[in-house]
Parts: C-alpha cells; sequence; structure tokens
C-alpha cells in the first residue's frame, strides 16, 4: 500500500457572462483538481483553492514527498510535507497545494475502509446543513439596485432561506443595495454581506452601521486579512457578527486570530487552509474559544464533496443570525448514505438537486460558469453524463470515500473568490 502517482489537472472554462465583485472582474473560471493513485489500484480525489497554474505546480514539486509513502498515514504526510516547506511557505499557495494532497488521500483512506469520510473523522453529528444562495454578483452592465433585488427574488423562489450580497463598491451605493435586497428577500430570509476586504475599518464601520437594521446575519472580510487589528476595530464597533478567514491558513494562523477574538465566524476554505486534517483541528480549536465555523466553498463537485464531509462532523454552533433561525434552510444530507448508495440514488439526487445552485445546469442569474468547468471535469473523466451529469461525476467518483455530494441542495459554504 504504497502512492504511486500524483497527478494535476488544471480546468478552464469561458463564462458566458462575465461577473465583478469589489477586487475583481472575472470572464473565466478554473479549478485544479488533484489525482492520486496507490499501488494497490485507488485513486483519491482533491481539490485546490487559489491560482490554479500554481497549486498545480505546487502539488507536482511536492510529488516527490508523496510517492512511495503509506497514503494512509494522512497526518505524518501532512506535517512531512509542511516541515519541508515551512522555510517558505508557510500560508498561500503551497498551504493550498497540501490542502488538494490531503483531501485527495482523505478520499483513498475512505475507499479503502469503505466508508465515508465523515466517520474516519469522528462520526456525523447532523444529517442535515444550512444552505445558503451565494451570488449577487455584479454585471457588465444594467442597475444594481434593479437586478440585484430580482436575483435575491429568484433565489428565494427557489426555496433558498438566505442569501449574501457582495458589497465593497462604495458605503453609499452598498448600503442602497443592501436595502434594496432586504426588501426583495421579505423579513424571514437571512441576508449576509461580503465585502472581500473592500474597506478599511473607518469604512467597513460606516457601512456597519448603516446597514445594521436591515437584519444583516454575518459581514464578511470587512477589511484585509493582514489588518488584524482592523478586524478588532469593526468586530468592537458592530452589532452584526464579522466573519472571515477564506484567506488563512492552518491551525497557526487561525490561532493568533482566535486569541486575539478578531472574529465571530471563521470560514477556512477546506482546500486552501489545510485540507481536511487541517481544518478539522481548526474547528476543535474554534469550539474552544466559542467561535463559530462555517466553512468557506468555491470550486467544484470535490470541494462540495469534501466541504459536506467536514460540516458532518463540525461541532454544533448557533444557526445563521439574522431572520433565519435553525431550521431555515435545511437541505437533505445523506451522510450516513453507505458506500455506493449514490449510484442507486443518482436520479432521485439530480432531481433533487436540479434546484441546487450549484448542481443546476442553467441559471438566468449565475453567469460563473461553474457548470461548464464540471462539464470540462466530466469529458476528461470520461463520464458520459450532460452538464447536469456533475452530480454524477461527484457520485462516481468519489461516492465511496466522499458519498455525500449528489444528495445536498447546497452546503453551508459560500462560492465567493
Ligand atoms: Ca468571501
Amino acid at each position: 500500500m504504497k502512492i504511486k502517482d500524483v497527478r494535476t489537472h488544471i480546468l478552464r472554462a469561458a463564462l458566458s457572462q462575465p461577473f465583478g465583485y469589489s477586487r475583481a472582474w472575472y470572464d473565466t473560471r478554473t479549478a485544479m483538481v488533484v489525482e492520486i493513485e496507490t499501488d494497490d489500484g485507488l485513486i483519491g480525489w482533491g481539490e485546490c483553492y487559489g491560482p490554479a497554474p500554481i497549486t498545480a505546480a505546487v502539488v507536482a514539486s511536492l510529488a516527490t514527498l508523496l510517492i512511495g509513502a503509506d497514503q494512509l498515514r494522512t497526518d505524518y504526510l501532512w506535517r512531512k510535507i509542511y516541515s519541508s516547506m515551512r522555510d517558505h511557505g508557510q500560508k498561500g499557495v503551497i498551504i493550498e497545494g497540501l490542502s488538494g494532497i490531503d483531501i485527495a488521500l482523505w478520499d483513498i483512506k475512505g475507499k479503502h475502509f469503505g466508508v465515508p469520510v465523515h466517520r474516519l473523522l469522528g462520526g456525523a453529528v447532523r444529517s442535515k446543513v444550512q444552505a445558503y444562495a451565494t451570488g449577487l454578483y455584479r454585471r457588465r452592465s444594467g442597475d444594481p439596485l434593479r437586478y440585484l433585488p430580482e436575483e435575491a427574488a429568484g433565489y428565494v423562489a427557489e426555496g433558498f432561506k438566505a442569501v449574501k450580497l457582495k458589497v465593497g463598491f462604495g458605503v453609499e451605493e452598498d448600503a442602497a443595495a443592501t436595502r434594496a435586497v432586504r426588501e426583495a428577500i421579505g423579513s424571514g430570509v437571512a441576508l449576509m454581506v461580503d465585502a472581500n476586504h473592500a474597506y478599511d475599518a473607518p469604512a467597513a464601520i460606516r457601512l456597519g452601521r448603516m446597514i445594521e437594521p436591515y437584519d444583516i446575519g454575518w459581514f464578511e472580510e470587512p477589511v484585509p486579512p493582514e489588518d488584524v487589528a482592523g478586524y478588532c476595530e469593526v468586530k468592537s464597533a458592530l452589532t452584526i457578527p464579522v466573519a472571515g478567514g477564506e484567506c488563512e491558513f492552518t491551525r497557526f494562523g487561525f490561532r493568533d486570530l482566535l486569541v486575539r477574538r478578531a472574529l465571530d465566524i471563521v470560514q477556512p476554505d477546506t482546500c486552501a487552509a489545510g485540507g481536511l486534517s487541517e481544518c478539522k483541528k481548526i474547528a476543535d480549536m474554534a469550539e474552544a474559544f466559542g467561535v463559530r465555523y462555517n466553512p468557506h466553498v468555491w470550486g467544484t463537485g470535490i470541494a462540495i464533496a469534501a466541504s459536506l464531509q467536514l460540516l458532518a462532523v463540525l461541532p454544533p454552533h448557533p444557526a445563521l443570525a439574522g431572520a433565519a433561525r435553525a431550521d431555515a434552510g435545511i437541505r437533505p444530507h445523506r451522510a450516513s448514505d453507505p458506500p455506493g448508495a449514490a449510484d442507486a440514488t443518482d436520479r432521485a439526487c439530480r432531481r433533487r438537486c436540479r434546484r441546487a445552485r450549484w448542481l443546476r445546469p442553467r441559471h438566468r442569474n449565475r453567469p460563473h460558469g461553474a457548470d461548464a468547468v464540471r462539464g470540462e471535469m466530466m469529458r476528461r473523466c470520461g463520464c458520459r453524463q450532460s452538464q447536469t451529469g456533475g452530480v454524477r461525476y461527484a457520485a462516481r467518483n468519489i461516492r465511496v470515500a466522499l458519498s455525500t455530494t449528489c444528495a445536498m441542495r447546497g452546503a453551508g459554504g459560500e462560492g465567493a473568490a
């Protein structure tokens, strides 16, 4: 039982409609998928968040540390890679590469033992997770005060009980957009905002005070990740819970945020912060500090599947603050499905997933092109399904270890760069 090969796959797809957030415009979506093969024929899949060409180079470079190693020694291999790169990569793309490797190794471990990963992580403490719709990006044309409320109302019509709005376009404009979206979705749906660290602390506080009347579930990345003191200022000044962490890495990085009580909600990305091994440690540490953990999720079905396995074992914490409480947006999650159950339930799952934003073939308000990315993934993997078969892709290739993707309408994570 040894690791035989490590392969990387960069997937790209042009978007039919570019989209923008406070820091950039995108006209292409990319993903970087890690494939690890063992000498006894098992294949594990992982995914790296971050710039695909760079994370692919990182994983390819780290492969020499993995070839010939026992694939079940996940903590040992994590430390081996981290220690070898400590002087050069305690954060950033090195850890993103390590994350994809770690997820692939957990996929192999699940397949080796024939159980979903959540059972190996300690066992599921929940069978359902709350979903929210990430969207409400900017478009090249049109009035955001018209199309944002319309898009938000569309998510509510689909059944979502929580949505997240991109802000960071100027305090006055953000406040107007927040008000318009709140009026469109009504008081029974949770609303969160995400600035993608567009502001400094005074501007973030000003915006926060202007939108406090709109019952905001959390204010995500109000200030740059390096400005921990700014996070603390914003958190002290507002009644809105402050969230962040998609740009932080490993237990060491989150330790410092937690010690300084900079956040109400930590949002590590499983494909960036160190993989399943590390994010479980971060989650346990967050619990010890009394801080909520809500994973950032952005990527293919592999990222979603890995995040769901972690979500299944996260310590309980209060539901979203704001209007939608414990039962808001709860979706079926078959964390307890036995290995192999995914194929049997595939058709039913697709039917359920049709309303899922992440997995829908097309959506009138969804310019992200994730479907095209998944289509490319399936083409490479020889999957015969149409683009909606992204569900089947996840089901077929990671059904044993990460067997629950197709049973979800969405994860409790987010989809924002
Ligand atoms: Ca975000």
